[in-house]
């Protein structure tokens, strides 16, 4: 029979001012790594506007985008490049649903967020864009082959 392997992805991991301040970060890198998803670099920053509006510019005409800019640029984030098979599909499973009112039960979302704009966690949602997410914060020699 034919043994279909898994694909070994990158995909790019932000916790957000909100979890940042609730001294979460380890509860959800040790998720990351209970699932098999390996931190490939990682890095913590306090975003400026630009960087903020740069990174979500896919949602600037959203009626939400002033606020998301707000929030994300409130305070430091940690933001981490991530490895494994499926690494997109499997981190976006662990964070669970944007609005964390229909995140299900044991996501990271409905453990740790408040509300859809304090939602704790970002996530790429595409191969394609987890490499220009991935790029837009690290430079490719930080990034660690494991
Ligand atoms: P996700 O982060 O799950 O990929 P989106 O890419 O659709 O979600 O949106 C980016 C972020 O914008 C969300 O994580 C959330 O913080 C915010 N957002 C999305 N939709 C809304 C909304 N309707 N109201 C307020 N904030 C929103
Ligand atoms: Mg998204």
């Amino acid at each position: 029979y034919l043994e279909i392997p898994m694909a070994l992805e990158r995909t790019l991991s932000i916790i957000k001012p909100d979890a940042v301040g609730k001294n979460v970060i380890g509860e959800i890198y040790t998720r990351f790594e209970k699932a098999g998803l390996k931190i490939v670099a990682a890095r913590m920053k306090h975003l400026s506007r630009a960087e903020a509006e740069g990174f979500y510019a896919v949602h600037r005409e959203r009626p939400f985008f002033n606020a998301l800019v707000e929030f994300m640029t409130s305070g430091p984030v940690m933001i981490q490049a991530l490895e494994g098979d499926n690494a997109v599909l499997k981190h976006r499973d662990l964070m669970g649903a944007t609005n964390p009112k229909d995140a299900a039960a044991g996501t990271i979302r409905a453990d740790f967020a408040d509300s859809i704009d304090a939602n704790a966690v970002h996530g790429s949602d595409s191969l394609e864009n987890a490499a220009i997410e991935i790029a837009y914060f690290f430079p490719s020699t930080d990034v660690h082959a494991r």
